[in-house]
């Protein structure tokens, strides 16, 4: 495929501007430090060049976006087709005009959280925490200390599969818990949200309160994922995980965090295979004992290595 990604893009390729590469290894860039390499991968120069790129890519050539990594295990075998991954340079402007504040989707959370601050704009605390980017915040609804993504959001711009630009209302969204209904092969490029003047040192307190907890409660110096599973309506994830006994399991270098049991992290040599493993085993001992099938928070991306595929809940 490789060799017809190279083919398909020859006649643009020096109209490009950012940087294509050809089988880079992915794991540097995801939290977890696990991961096969990426096909191709692309970091446009700016919102023009990925829409010429999409544009003149063939439609049967799989795209797959990726923001920082904080909520991806990406598998082993790595991914098929072009990863995009916007940068800073080009999609991490932050803009505040007449009430209303447009974030590049490169812009991480917290960066965006603190600028907001300074400008003593209310409702941004909770990004401090975050790890992920603005792009990633708005496909996942992130959310923390009781905000959410969708809480400000008025409108989100995007690319489509074809180069096309697309506005996105905030209903359009669709955000429900960690979640986002807009279609799958939208590119976010921007977002805007309501800015709200708030009190200095009210603001400076929420952001400190977010930081102090998540040292509190969080393994945040681990290579980690963040939450694995979603909360099951009426209860919580860690809790279940806790009950079935899987606090600190071990599978290879994977383990469920002693600290915060929805977590897993990578002790240092796990594969992205332990780790799902890891996952499943959790699920399905979770499954036996509370009857309640957790659904993955976390992005499962790519491929399997021959011979090592994972199924559902161990096929209970
Ligand atoms: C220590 C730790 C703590 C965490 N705490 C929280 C928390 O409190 N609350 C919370 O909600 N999450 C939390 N997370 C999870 C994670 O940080 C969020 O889900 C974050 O929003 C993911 O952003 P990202 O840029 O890392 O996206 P990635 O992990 O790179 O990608 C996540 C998903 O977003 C999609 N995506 C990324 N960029 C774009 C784009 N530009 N356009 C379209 N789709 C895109 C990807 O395709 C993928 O499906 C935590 C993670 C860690 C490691």
């Amino acid at each position: 495929m490789s060799d017809r990604i190279r083919a398909a893009l020859e006649p643009v390729a020096a109209e490009l501007r950012g940087s294509l590469t050809y089988g880079q290894d992915l794991a540097p860039i995801a939290w977890f430090r696990v991961g096969g390499p990426a096909e191709a991968l692309f970091q446009p120069a700016d919102e023009a060049d990925l829409a010429r790129f999409l544009s003149v890519l063939p439609a049967d050539v799989p795209v797959t976006v990726i923001g920082l990594g904080s909520n991806l295990l990406i598998r082993d075998g790595g991914l098929d087709g072009v990863v995009v991954r916007l940068s800073m340079r080009g999609f991490g402007a932050v803009t505040l005009e007449d009430g209303l504040v447009t974030v590049g989707a490169a812009t991480p959370d917290k960066r965006f959280s603190e600028e907001m601050a300074r400008a003593d704009i209310e409702g941004f605390a909770f990004y401090n925490g975050i790890p992920g980017g603005i792009g990633g915040a708005l496909r996942m609804n992130a959310g923390a200390n009781g905000a959410e993504t969708r809480d400000r959001l008025v409108s989100v711009r995007a690319i489509g599969r074809d180069g096309q630009v697309h506005t996105l209302s905030a209903e359009d969204m669709g955000h429900t818990y960690r979640h986002s209904a807009a279609p799958a092969d939208l590119i976010f490029v921007s977002a805007t949200y309501r800015a709200e003047p708030g009190d200095h040192d009210a603001i400076r307190a929420a952001m400190r309160e977010v930081t102090e907890h998540r040292e509190r409660a969080q393994p945040i110096r681990e290579k980690t994922g963040g939450s694995t599973f979603k909360n099951p309506e009426g209860a919580r994830a860690w809790e279940l995980i806790d009950h079935a006994g899987c606090r600190g399991l071990v599978i290879g270098d994977a383990q469920v965090s002693e600290k915060h049991c929805n977590f897993l992290i990578n002790r240092g040599a796990a594969s992205a295979h332990d780790l799902e493993l890891l996952g499943e085993t959790v699920r399905a001992r979770v499954l036996e004992t509370s009857q309640v099938r957790l659904s993955w928070e976390i992005k499962r991306l790519g491929r399997w290595t021959p011979g090592t595929e994972i199924t559902e809940f161990l096929g209970r």
